[in-house]
């Protein structure tokens, strides 16, 4: 058995993966921002009780991670996490190796291994999270793409608007993420500020698939599961705005491995190689 952890904004979330990397169960623990690291270590202590015996673990965290190092950087959604050596003292609690990355990377993971499952034949994607901000990761080759410093992906500051978009976190402007915040489709699809957003997304995303041509664009994330037909509105969108020849072949889904994704993706890292992929 694998454990599989996904921390976020307002939960985590445990997966038992079994060593065929199928998802036997999840549970979930209501957290908040004010999570500490060591709140964090206590927590895990009650997760391992209800896991059982397992032989490695993973970890998905909102935010940037030194994966090489086991390391959390910094999350815009927890407090107090600023370059903590995660993985060696999580290792402390659960007596088994951790790896940890990215969210979205563990998430894409686990999409990989579900359309491969499923009979697909699948190399390259490129996952796109819409939430209260949006992620992104990216597989070549069947491996995550970290980049030299673990940024990759960061689909969320694709620069749209650098003129008069609004401000992003990241100090510049028009970024994707400040411009199609999750918040912007509360009202539903069908009024302007959906509509501008719709529009950035697909200029946005228009740009990533120019450059790495995937074949497959992954649309997930909470406010694609609560909103029924954002995806062919941003597909349309990025369509229209990619070359004429991208656009054209791209598959543009919503995302299938579900809302443990993170987790289970988390699970198969921890017996993925060390370069992150998936054997066929
Ligand atoms: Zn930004």
């Amino acid at each position: 058995m694998i454990l599989g952890l996904d921390l976020g904004g307002t939960k985590l979330l445990a997966a038992r993966v079994d060593d065929d990397g199928a998802l036997v169960e999840t549970r979930r623990w209501p957290t908040g921002r004010a999570l500490s690291p060591a709140h964090f270590l206590e927590l895990l202590g009650e997760v391992a009780r209800w896991a059982g015996p397992v032989r490695a673990a993973g970890l998905g965290f909102p935010g940037l991670v030194d994966a090489g190092r086991g390391h959390a950087r910094s999350s815009v959604m927890l407090d107090g996490w600023r370059d903590v050596p995660i993985a060696t003292q999580a290792e402390a609690v659960l007596g088994v190796p951790i790896r940890v990355d990215n969210d979205v990377n563990a998430a894409a993971l686990a999409e990989l291994h579900v359309r491969r499952r499923a009979g697909e034949q699948v190399d390259d994607l490129v996952l796109v999270a819409l939430g209260t901000g949006i992620g992104g990761a990216v597989v070549l080759d069947g491996r995550l793409h970290r980049g030299r410093a673990g940024l990759a992906g960061e689909i969320g500051h694709v620069v749209v608007e650098a003129t008069h978009g609004p401000p992003c976190r990241c100090g510049r402007r028009g970024c994707l993420g400040a411009l199609a915040p999750g918040e912007i489709f509360l009202g539903g699809l069908e009024n302007g500020p959906a509509e501008r957003a719709v529009e950035a997304l697909g200029q946005g995303l228009a740009s990533v698939l120019n450059v790495l041509d995937p074949g497959l664009l992954v649309l997930g994330g909470g406010v694609v599961d609560r909103l029924e037909g954002l995806v062919a509105r941003v597909a349309d969108a990025t369509r229209r705005a990619a070359m004429a020849e991208i656009g054209a072949d791209v598959r543009i889904e919503r995302a299938i491995a579900g809302a443990a994704a993170g987790a289970w993706g988390a699970a198969l890292l921890a017996v993925a190689a060390p370069a992150g992929g998936l054997s066929r």
